[in-house]
């Protein structure tokens, strides 16, 4: 058991805490200690530590030992409202101090005439599992500051340290907002949290938002993101005053979904072969589309040593607050130079300068100064700890946030080093590769860039943004080999089909040229022929269907050429709502999508909630794990009111052409239980009960026992999103693993051939919705397996259903059996890119 000793931090009379005459205290609300009656006005360090905290009336101080024992000293009671005024502190937060040293003082007339008592707690706080040990009792009388008041006593198998953060709260006399639900679709992330902490750097004092006891500094942009706020989640804010809440609260209220602004990851991006090569052809994710040629230019990043030890602490604070100074004024220089219209790279710069004025980066990089490192390594430990905070979110959007905190953080390494950011001097067509690029590189793009290409990024992170914006091709997630690249060879990059070709024939770029005049005229011509049936060269047909998640597409669903709707995502009519959909108001909507897709089958699925699409008002359980959690129809039958009315409307309806399909099924006894249920409301309500139910196969337990299933089901359909992650057990979102969950894996194929042998056998119709049926190099191999319902993107109908017209049935059937014996997903795809040119 070790002892750290607290000692006195004023001279006076030792008072017990169950005397003290506020029952915050004398409860030990805020924590437990001792508390002592000043005769002098002197304010001493009770602990060896760092001056956590000081509140802004300054009447109360925290410290922090080595061993993480904080300790508060509050004088007097009720002193928050003399505003700091009785106070003179010599200290500041982040200061060093040995008990004993001086931290100030205090106007001991003014205290004792205006406070409720001169009285001032000496606190233990937060610390799980450290006890006190009293050493004085009470009305002793401290004449010196040596005195020892109490030991704090720590467990030598030391707790877990979770402070009380609520205890916290507490103790700074702040005035709470009532709860406020977030309503916005992406929660508090870095657009949200920079116009919080905006304007909470607009009012002095502390300004607190608290989200499930978890408290976050509003000035500070990262500890904000930390929170992880999502859609659903309730905030409090705690600020001095209620103008400070009410402005933060009519902040948070006007939340909007111009977030809806930033793509969402769509499934036939992730699906690439991110990463690999072939020859002079690397592959990466699509982050904005468009073909274009030019000079390969290979960026190489800037690499300083950083070295930790600092020999003159005075220049290193100097160094560092020069150079945020100056990446400051950089900042609002290109923020200025931006015109009206680019509002959008304006709202991105105006993020960076709220990351920049975090109050914790420079308060936490000097206290690293302080302890004897330089400048550079104070700035890139301070990043490195904010970065962890955003990836501990799991957030993808937060995650991605990532580019713009290294951003800055090398712009202030530039500064630091005296060094001007690197300007390429570009006078012909570009094409320029990068580990990584940052917001700035784009904002700053030489108008001879025609393309972009890095190692690292994603879809949806700023850079992706702005490069749609400004309609130049990126390709994300390279493989990291094209960095040693050593030419400057005109290249071709593909951001279509997510492929750079750094050494392009003069045939290829021919073709490349009239490839963009030819894309527009041929889908010209799909279109045309769109309506037409997709038969093969010897005549088996191809139904192609829609995925569709409203009803403003199901009105696309004629002019594309689909022949019904095999998915209708039904989650989203859930998602943005507090509340379920009632009965009629989902009448309404499968009403109105059966008119407008006629007499064509219309699949409707069952909401397929929980997982990567929480929804706010179905609390889950919580679990580590939310993929295997409740998801799907296990979620649907934990919550049978809301599933009992989306089945009632699907009856209700009563239409020849709808199915019914559950979402990750992984036992029978779901699909028997729904199908119980669908015959008691049926009687129940005397509705016809003649409605097809199928599944989708999602699950490897549903893949391998697709033989039983088939008995009972009426129909499949192969959802190879879901079967993909969890065949080859891999996060389908997240980022890091795109490169290996790809549906063409053979193991993936396999399964899928199970399903197809047992459907067949039963004569159970089959179909694929995955986004593998959308993807045109995967289609041969989904025909060859015998299936001929896919469920695809409207907009990749009139191309695939072109593509099909020309494939022969016999060939993908051989192609099909080769692939189901190839070793990896790398192996088919070139396989299949050899035999079908795509
Ligand atoms: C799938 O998993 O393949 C599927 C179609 O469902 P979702 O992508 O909506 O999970
Ligand atoms: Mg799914």
């Amino acid at each position: 058991m070790k002892k750290v000793p607290v000692y006195a931090p004023l001279i006076g009379a030792v008072v017990n805490l169950a005397d003290v005459p506020d029952m915050v205290f004398a409860d030990k609300l805020v924590g437990d200690g001792v508390a002592i009656e000043p005769f002098d006005c002197h304010i001493y360090a009770p602990i060896s530590g760092v001056i956590k905290s000081i509140h802004r009336a300054k009447h109360a101080i925290s410290l922090v030992s080595q061993d993480e024992v904080e300790i508060l000293l509050h004088i007097g009671l009720e002193t928050v409202q003399l505003d700091g005024s009785a106070f003179n502190l010599k200290v500041k937060v982040g200061d060093v101090v040995n008990n004993g040293d001086i931290l100030g003082e205090f106007d001991l007339d003014l205290l004792s005439k205006t406070a409720k008592s001169l009285i001032s707690p000496l606190l233990l706080i937060n610390q799980a599992g450290y006890q006190i040990e009293p050493i004085v009792t009470n009305k002793v009388i401290v004449k010196q500051v040596n005195t020892l008041l109490f030991n704090v006593l720590i467990p030598n198998t030391k707790q877990t340290q979770n402070q009380d953060p609520m205890q916290d709260l507490i103790s700074k006399d702040l005035i709470a907002s009532v709860p406020i639900k977030i309503s916005n679709l992406y929660g508090i992330h870095a657009r949200p949290a920079a116009l919080i902490s905006a304007e909470a750097t607009k009012h002095s004092g502390e300004i607190i938002i608290e989200k499930s006891s978890k408290l976050a500094n509003a000035k500070s942009i990262i500890e904000l993101l930390g929170l992880a706020v999502n859609r659903g989640d309730e905030v409090v804010i705690y600020a001095t005053n209620q103008v400070v809440v009410e402005s933060i609260t009519s902040i948070i209220n006007q939340f909007e979904d111009n977030d809806t602004k930033l793509p969402l990851i769509t499934p036939t991006t992730r699906q690439q072969i991110v990463g690999t090569t072939n020859g002079n052809s690397y592959f990466g994710a699509v982050a904005s589309h468009g073909l274009a040629v030019g000079r390969l230019v290979v960026r190489h990043s800037l690499n300083f040593e950083i070295i930790e030890q600092a020999t003159d602490i005075n220049h290193e604070q100097t160094l560092l607050l020069n150079a945020i100074n100056q990446v400051t004024q950089e900042l609002q220089k290109t923020i200025a130079l931006q015109d009206a219209a680019n509002q959008e790279i304006k709202d991105i710069l105006a993020t960076q300068l709220v990351l920049l004025a975090d109050p914790n980066l420079v308060a936490n990089a000097l206290k690293l100064i302080k302890q004897q490192k330089t400048a550079a390594y104070a700035i890139k430990r301070t990043i490195d700890e904010q970065l962890t905070v955003l990836l501990n979110t799991n957030n993808q959007l937060l995650i991605e946030r990532q580019a713009d905190l290294n951003d800055i953080y090398k712009q202030i390494l530039l500064a630091i080093n005296g060094v001007k950011p690197q300007t390429l001097q570009l006078n012909e067509p570009t094409i320029l590769v990068a580990h990584e690029l940052t917001p700035l590189d784009i904002i700053n793009l030489d108008s001879n860039i025609v393309g972009l290409v890095s190692v690292k990024g994603g879809i949806t992170s700023h850079v992706a943004i702005l490069s749609r914006a400004k309609q130049v091709p990126l390709l994300v997630g390279v493989a990291e080999s094209i960095l040693n690249l050593n030419t400057t060879n005109l290249a071709i990059i593909d951001a279509q089909s997510g492929v750079l070709n750094t050494l392009p024939t003069e045939q290829e770029l021919d073709k490349l040229a009239q490839q963009i005049v030819e894309d527009k005229k041929r889908q010209q011509v799909e279109q045309q022929a769109a309506k037409n049936a997709a038969i093969t060269t010897d005549g088996v047909e191809i139904n192609c269907l829609a995925n569709i998640a409203s009803v403003a597409d199901a009105m696309l669903v004629h002019n594309c050429g689909a022949s019904g709707v095999g998915l209708f995502r039904t989650e989203f009519m859930y998602m943005d709502k507090q509340v379920a959909p009632d009965v009629d108001k989902q009448y309404q909507v499968y009403a109105e999508i059966a008119v407008a897709i006629g007499d064509y089958p219309f699949i409707i699925r069952t909401l397929d909630a929980g997982g990567e699409k929480p929804i706010s008002y179905l609390p889950q359980q919580h679990t580590n794990n939310a993929m295997l959690g409740m998801r799907g129809i296990r979620l649907s039958l934990a919550y049978k009111e809301i599933f009992i009315k989306q089945l009632l409307a699907i009856l209700k309806l009563n239409h020849p052409q709808v199915k019914v399909m559950l979402p990750m099924v992984s036992t029978i006894e779901e699909y028997r239980e729904v199908k119980q249920l669908i015959a008691d409301l049926a009687k129940q309500q005397q509705f016809a009960n003649n409605i097809e139910l199928g599944i989708m196969v999602e699950v490897p337990s549903v893949a391998l026992q697709a033989d039983i299933f088939a008995k009972e089901v009426d129909f499949f359909s192969i959802g190879t999103n879901d079967l993909t992650q969890y065949i080859l057990a891999m996060d389908r979102e997240n980022s890091e693993f795109a490169l290996q969950v790809d549906h063409l894996h053979p193991a993936v194929l396999r399964a899928i051939n199970l399903v197809a042998s047992s459907a067949s056998k039963y004569n159970r119709l089959l179909s694929v919705c995955g986004v593998m049926a959308s993807e045109t190099l995967a289609i041969p191999i989904l025909i060859g397996l015998g299936i001929n319902n896919l469920s695809m993107s409207i907009n990749s109908i009139p191309a695939n259903k072109a593509f099909i017209r020309r494939l022969d049935f016999g060939l993908c059937q051989d192609v099909a059996k080769h692939c189901l014996n190839l070793a990896t997903a790398t192996e088919v795809r070139e396989y299949l890119q050899q035999i079908f040119l795509i």
